[in-house]
């Protein structure tokens, strides 16, 4: 038993890990990979790692110093599954099985469960930051139980990002499905940011004439101030990049049809379910879907849009309007995924610091940012904040901005160009700070088809109107 932490699947993901785990001082890693030419290449190419490669689970087993800890990164679903099946086989009580992959958090609970009953411990870590973040440092979500993270911890805090302040990019989340819940509300939120940009790019290229190179520019000051993140800064670099072989600009070569590999969707699947408005998330996944419709949008080419060009007067102004607008939406954005863990939390009894969730994703991952410093300041401050948005660091933006995100919405409607999550996250703020708001009808409309009553705003009880009768008001039972 040489090693005290293993890796099962050894493609890009895995093989990064485990080099990323070999360099930090006291790990020897053992590697595994069901085809053996991926083990055989990489123990090849990275002599300096020390690796210990197996050929067969129980060789894998063997090799491991007890409690034996794994780490699998397999494709996630069916594969993940199989190997939870070997490595139950060859471990024993006490050791911890880790789920590296992007599994989606319902099939962590399960698998949880049902490791822990052969007193296995299971852990669904969540791990961010790509290729690039496996090998130098990515960020970490576990979940699993407090027994498994004694050992587990040291090793995941070795291989982390850093912050700026020296802090590693991880922590455990909670129980069971808490990390890949809180991962995969990081992606959601990455859906969310991804979209901003993309509107913003948009509106300046549209209404103001500005390049794409001249755009990267815009992005990269931007950059230096409070939208500072990564996001921001990889926008520059692909609006600056020219295509080879035309010569034009790569983002106007580029199909205009996005992906997704499905996080976006479950985090608002999931948000549906316990209820919790990510508008800013559902918006920026429908948007991907939209783009990718090419035999609807052609026929839809043909209905009318306002008709005039669209040209601001002021560019500069316009500018600075639309980088305020980006910074108000992505408030909404995140305020409403730091909703959406909160709910999830309450409704699958984890108890998540969303603090140190937003301090673990200031560095290694996809969404990181300064502006994740104030979210956890916000959090600090008050850590029962029933709205993120309304943390005076925030609010004081929203209220700098406010007026300058409202005429760029109305620019990008009367233009005819779509901002829906500009516009959504404006529709949810603007909703959320209403006195009233017109669900009074709804309930009324409810009542009316349904007889499924409505409260009072001037007594206690339910009541419901007779209304295929006298219209006379009863006292009901509440059946919401
Ligand atoms: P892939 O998702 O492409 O998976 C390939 C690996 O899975 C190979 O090692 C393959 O083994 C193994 N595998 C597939 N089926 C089985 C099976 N039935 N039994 C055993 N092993 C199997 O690899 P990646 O490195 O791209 O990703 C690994 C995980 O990390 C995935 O869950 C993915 O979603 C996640 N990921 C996360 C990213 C992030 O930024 N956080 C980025 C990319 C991926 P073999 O060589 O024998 O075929």
């Amino acid at each position: 038993a040489a090693a005290n932490i293993g890796v099962v699947g050894l493609a890009v993901m895995g093989s990064n890990l485990a080099r990323n785990l070999a360099s930090r001082e006291g790990n020897t890693v053992a590697v595994y990979n069901r085809s053996r030419t991926k083990t055989d290449e990489l123990v090849q190419a990275h002599p300096e790692a020390g690796f210990v490669p197996a050929f067969s689970y129980e060789e894998f087993a063997a090799s491991l110093s007890k409690p034996r800890t794994a780490i699998i990164m397999v494709k996630a679903g069916g594969p993940t599954d199989a190997v939870i099946d070997e490595l139950v086989k060859v471990f024993e009580p006490g050791d911890i099985i880790v789920d590296g992959g992007n599994a989606y958090f319902p099939d962590t609970i399960r698998r949880e469960k049902a490791v822990r009953e052969t007193g296995i411990n299971f852990v669904g870590a969540g791990i961010s930051g790509g290729e690039e973040g496996a090998l130098n440092g990515p960020s970490i979500m576990p979940g699993g139980s407090d027994e498994s993270w004694v050992t587990l911890g040291p090793i995941l805090k070795s291989i982390a990002a850093v912050a700026d302040d020296g802090e590693p990019c991880v922590t455990h989340i909670g129980h069971d499905g808490a990390g890949h819940f809180v991962k995969m509300v990081h992606n959601g939120i990455e859906y969310a940011d991804m979209q901003l940009i993309a509107e913003a790019y948009d509106l300046i290229r549209r209404g103001t004439g500005r390049t794409p190179a001249e755009i990267a520019d815009i992005f990269a000051e931007w950059n230096t101030g409070e939208l500072e993140s990564y996001l921001i800064e990889i926008t520059a670099e692909v609006l600056r990049q020219v295509d080879a072989e035309t010569g034009k600009p790569l983002v106007d070569v580029i199909l205009d049809q996005a992906g997704a590999k499905g996080t976006g969707a479950w985090t608002v699947q999931t948000a549906l379910s316990l209820g919790v408005p990510v508008s800013g998330i559902a918006e920026a996944t429908f948007a991907r879907s939209l783009s990718s419709h090419p035999e609807q949008r052609e026929v839809a080419r043909v209905l009318p849009g306002p008709g005039t060009e669209f040209q601001v007067d002021d560019a500069d102004g316009f500018v600075e309007d639309v980088r305020q607008a980006l910074f108000a939406s992505k408030i909404i954005a995140y305020s409403q995924g730091f909703d959406e863990i909160r709910a999830g939390a309450a409704e699958y009894n984890w108890t998540i610091d969303l603090g140190a969730v937003s301090k673990i994703w200031r560095a290694g991952c996809i969404i990181r940012a300064q502006f994740l410093n104030r979210i956890a300041d916000a959090y600090a401050e008050q850590p029962e904040l029933p709205v993120l948005a309304t943390a005076p660091y925030f609010a004081d933006a929203l209220t700098r901005g406010q007026a300058a995100w409202r005429r760029v919405v109305i620019a990008a409607t009367q233009a005819g160009i779509p901002s829906p999550a500009f516009s959504s996250s404006l529709a949810y703020y603007d909703g959320l700070r209403a006195d009233r708001l017109p669900a009074a009808l709804v309930q009324g409309q409810r009542d009316f088809f349904g007889a499924h009553t409505y409260k009072r705003i001037d007594k206690e009880g339910t009541f419901h109107t007779l209304w295929s009768g006298d219209r006379t008001e009863i006292e009901a039972e509440d059946t919401h």
